[in-house]
């Protein structure tokens, strides 16, 4: 008799963006004529920038004659001219040493944020902010260290939440149990926050007093706007020593389709036996990889390179320069018809608080109903996102403008 993984089991029922999918599909059936525009999930609008495509096609011209085909590439972290560029361009030039051999190249960013688990004990406490991205949640679930689901708090009964509202300023406290597995997003996906170097430095410093590991999503880096707001957790003396940092070209370059990200595993990581002997997370890594991987293929490789180019930043940070401005549309607009709004500055995501006396759902559902707009509900990122809803600036500025328009004038 083949056991399933019961862990599974655990997992809530659907996905949020299937049901937000399911509730369009519908109202789009009883209601043909309306144009609905869709500023919910997270995926860019803006082709793939002309310095990328080149790269990618003469890879591919490439692959497709003898004396330059390349067959499996480095599985284990990917070619040297990819690694070298991130350690020069994403680290090195912001005074941060990061060994190419410490840079894992992949086909995204949420696989490596679920993979990580991989080499984990299961017996880890996790904390992760209240809202936050689900994946961390889900592939914990799956892992099986969240427990058991309970329906009363729509908590998990192992996990650790720490609450990020606007209370707080979006900014979680260390919580009440130490955990052994600790995921930021900064600047953060939903609510847009980002974390001084000071705030971040007492999470490396909480994290190393404790044993413990930081999963630091940095997949919005490139949207940083303030001087003040660290790109890489790296900057933070002591981090190589607790964090592993994940980036991602989805956003960055708009590689949502493309598929290429990477995660930096710093050498000096220790992990710890149950009897206390340290192990290096590297080799763990490493040999994960090696035994599960057969790396990104190289034209992808060769694109994601190109990113670094002279052109190809400069055709990137037009498409980034091109979503904030909506993002700055989307909170002027908002704040001018009475909402509050967060975000929106050094992330390309608007976190609005909902008109008081409505739940994320009630609110999903008049904005789709009355201005044919989709959000996100806040509840879908964790029970601290109720109250909240999350728009994003990935539309077109055309679709933007009209969204903005119509929640002013019909909602
Ligand atoms: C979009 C996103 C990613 C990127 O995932 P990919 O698999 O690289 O496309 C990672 N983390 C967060 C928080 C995101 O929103």
């Amino acid at each position: 008799m083949i056991k399933i993984n019961e862990n599974f089991l655990e997992l809530q029922e659907s996905y949020l963006f299937s049901t937000i999918a399911k509730k369009v599909a519908d109202f789009q059936s009883k209601n043909p004529d309306k144009k609905i525009i869709k500023l919910g999930i997270g995926d860019v609008t803006r082709p793939i920038v002309p310095a990328v495509v080149k790269a990618m096609k003469k890879a591919v011209e490439e692959q497709g004659k003898a004396e330059t085909f390349r067959g499996y590439g480095p599985a284990e972290q990917c070619y040297d001219f990819l690694k070298e560029k991130i350690a020069k361009f994403d680290y090195k030039k912001r005074g941060v040493e990061v060994l190419p051999d410490e840079i894992f190249v992949s086909d995204g960013a949420k696989c490596d944020c679920g993979n990580i688990g991989d080499i984990f004990g299961v017996d880890n406490v996790v904390a992760i902010t209240d809202p936050v991205y689900p994946v961390y949640l889900d592939t914990n679930v799956m892992a099986g260290r969240a427990g058991k689901y309970k329906a009363e708090t729509g908590t998990y009964e192992n996990m650790i939440y720490m609450p990020a509202t606007a209370e707080n300023g979006f900014v979680p406290s260390f919580p009440e149990k130490v955990p052994d597995m600790i995921y930021l997003c900064l600047p953060n996906n939903p609510t847009g926050t980002t974390l001084t170097k000071a705030q971040l430095k007492m999470w490396v410093d909480y994290a190393k007093k404790n044993k413990a590991i930081i999963l630091f999503d940095a997949a919005y880096e490139a949207f940083i706007s303030e001087e003040s707001v660290p790109h890489t957790i790296y900057e933070i003396e002591g981090a190589k020593e607790v964090a592993i940092e994940f980036r991602s070209f989805s956003k960055t370059a708009g590689f949502t389709g493309i598929r290429c990200a990477y995660t930096v595993v710093p050498k000096t990581l220790k992990g710890y036996t149950k009897s206390g002997e340290e192990v290096s997370i590297y080799n763990l890594w490493n040999r994960r990889r090696a035994t599960k991987f057969n790396g990104v293929s190289y034209p992808v490789q060769r694109a994601a390179e190109a990113v670094y180019s002279e052109e190809g930043q400069k055709q990137i940070k037009e498409n980034i320069q091109y979503y904030m401005e909506n993002a700055k549309m989307i909170k002027e607009g908002l704040q001018a018809a009475g909402y509050t709004v967060f975000g929106g500055v050094n992330a390309p995501y608007i976190w609005l608080k909902v008109p008081d006396g409505m739940t994320s759902w009630e609110f999903f559902d008049k904005l789709l109903a009355e201005a044919n707009v989709v959000g996100t509900p806040g509840v879908g990122f964790g029970p601290s996102g109720e109250g909240y809803f999350r728009l994003t600036a990935f539309g077109t500025r055309e679709n933007t403008l009209e969204a903005i328009e119509r929640i002013k004038n019909r909602v």
